[in-house]
């Protein structure tokens, strides 16, 4: 377990993101820290979600056509905002 993290951290965390492993609730926080609000783009229906720590923490489907949002689809584009460091 501790041989493993150590790893990670050898790593380092721009190679870490890469790998599907990033801590949802850790871009929430950053997001909600930085005090950020931006737009996702709903690849669904092109709708524009606002999001902010605050909703982030609620945001299961589009407000617009009601998809569902995907986890990891919004991770990507939350590492982008955040720059994720
Ligand atoms: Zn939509």
């Amino acid at each position: 377990m501790w041989k493993e993290a150590g790893e990670v951290r050898r790593i380092g965390r721009r190679q870490l993101v890469t790998q599907v492993h990033v801590n949802v609730n850790d871009l929430v926080d950053q997001v909600r820290k930085a005090g950020i609000a931006t737009d996702y783009t709903c690849p669904t229906c092109g709708g524009h979600i606002h999001i902010t720590g605050e909703t982030l923490a609620t945001l299961r489907n589009c407000q617009h056509c009601g998809s569902v949002v995907q986890t990891t689809d919004l991770v990507d584009f939350l590492i982008k905002v955040v720059g994720y460091q």
